[in-house]
């Protein structure tokens, strides 16, 4: 009988070793054994097997962890990797070539923007920025090269959100293979391969692990879209670490409760922020002002963790916000059980110039909260006690 993919995640775990161990068994080991010297030979026979034969080509820990992801993201295969870069660049290698285009959304996290502008042109590979806001302009911009399609819905840090079964559409129909980075929703808000999608990518780092522990990525697809990726990671070595995958693996055992109280947090100080005076704009996918909020209530469970807001005063009002926090970490990382501000413009983004983080909707007065699993209305009264004014 098939289950929940709530329920696998919960349950689903490498077969139990001869101690019968309850939790998962961490494997941490960098080769395995042969009984004999066929056996040997058998393991290195077909590539396509996957036998345990050294922890960068599997690991049993590892493959829990892709195990778990895929009824997630009810994908048929995936595979690990060290980081959620690792993942986006094992792809961006595995399936582009000299010659080919790659359509991306300007609104993409800041080091696949790095990967896209820096690297991918040394191996003649081009890209073209699209708007996140103009999605009747995309079909325009695919050339005959065009090989993929890549974006991130909700964006970081603007939560712009674009329609994927609509993007499915055009993709299928122009032989480009659509790419989703589904970080900032994961797979209990937002199942972007149901959609249409054929590639789901993510950063295990934020809300997979959830506690600020490990980084990870996984890829999820089609089986023959994953092959090509698995010999990619394979033979150049971006594998992730059996402990990584061990601990990300029990993350996923919480992630449908976790996510369900970071979206209620989340709406529940979106709609306070919504009517406060020193904030200009709040941008959650679930407030009605979203201006994707249709597109958002039709292909996600709730609105996630995260909620933006723009505070009147600009820089200098934003560095006196987090200045004035008491519980809120300032801190890099997001999908944490303890929530964060940051403030995008004086930090993250400070390196572009003001024109390019405004292309990408990162004004002066952003600020990015991601909303942890404290009790919502002290999350509430820090963030109201910092914005007060003095
Ligand atoms: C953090 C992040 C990444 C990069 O992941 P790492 O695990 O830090 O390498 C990619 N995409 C998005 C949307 C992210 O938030």
């Amino acid at each position: 009988m098939p289950r929940y993919p709530e329920t696998e995640a919960v349950r689903i775990q490498t077969p139990r070793t001869g101690e019968k161990e309850h939790a998962t068994p961490l494997f941490l080991t960098s080769s395995f054994v042969y009984d004999s010297a066929e056996d040997m030979v058998a393991a290195f026979a077909d590539e396509s097997l996957k036998l345990n034969i050294y922890s960068r080509f599997s690991n049993p820990t590892v493959d829990e962890f892709v195990q778990k992801v895929c009824v997630l993201e009810g994908a048929e295969d995936g595979i690990a990797t060290a980081t959620g870069m690792a993942a986006i660049f094992s792809t961006f290698m595995t399936f582009l070539s000299k010659g080919d285009h790659i359509l991306s959304a300007s609104a993409v996290f800041g080091s696949t923007h790095a990967i896209l502008t820096k690297y991918l042109p040394k191996w003649g590979i081009q890209h073209t920025y699209f708007s996140m806001t103009d999605p009747g302009s995309i079909e325009g911009l695919i050339r005959p090269e065009t090989k993929m399609l890549y974006l991130e819905t909700p964006s970081n840090p603007g939560l712009d959100i674009i329609d994927i079964a609509y993007l499915a559409g055009i993709c299928r129909a122009r032989g480009v293979l659509l790419v989703v980075d589904n970080c900032f929703a994961t797979p209990v808000v937002q199942r972007p391969i149901p959609l249409g999608a054929d590639i789901v990518i993510h950063s295990a780092t934020k809300f997979m692990d959830g506690q600020g522990r490990v980084l990870g990525g996984v890829v999820v697809g089609r089986k023959e879209l994953i092959e090509p990726l698995y010999l990619f990671v394979r033979n150049t070595g971006p594998s992730m670490s059996p402990f990584n995958a061990w601990v990300l693996s029990k993350s996923l055992e919480t992630l449908y409760i976790r996510m369900e109280r970071h979206a209620a947090s989340a709406l529940r100080i979106a709609t306070v922020l919504d009517e406060h005076p020193a904030i200009t704009r709040v941008r959650y996918p679930f407030l009605s002002s979203h201006p994707a909020y249709e597109v958002a209530i039709r292909q996600m469970k709730n609105g996630g963790g995260i909620v933006t807001c723009e505070l009147k005063g600009g820089i200098e009002a934003g560095k006196r916000f987090l200045n004035r926090l008491q519980m809120l970490s300032i801190t890099n990382n997001l999908g944490d059980s303890r929530s964060i501000a940051a403030h995008p413009a004086s930090t993250t983004h400070s390196k572009l110039t003001e024109e390019e983080r405004l292309a990408v909707g990162i004004t002066h007065g952003l600020i990015r909260i991601s909303v942890g699993l404290e009790h919502p209305e002290d999350i509430l009264a820090d963030i109201l006690q910092a914005l007060a004014v003095p």
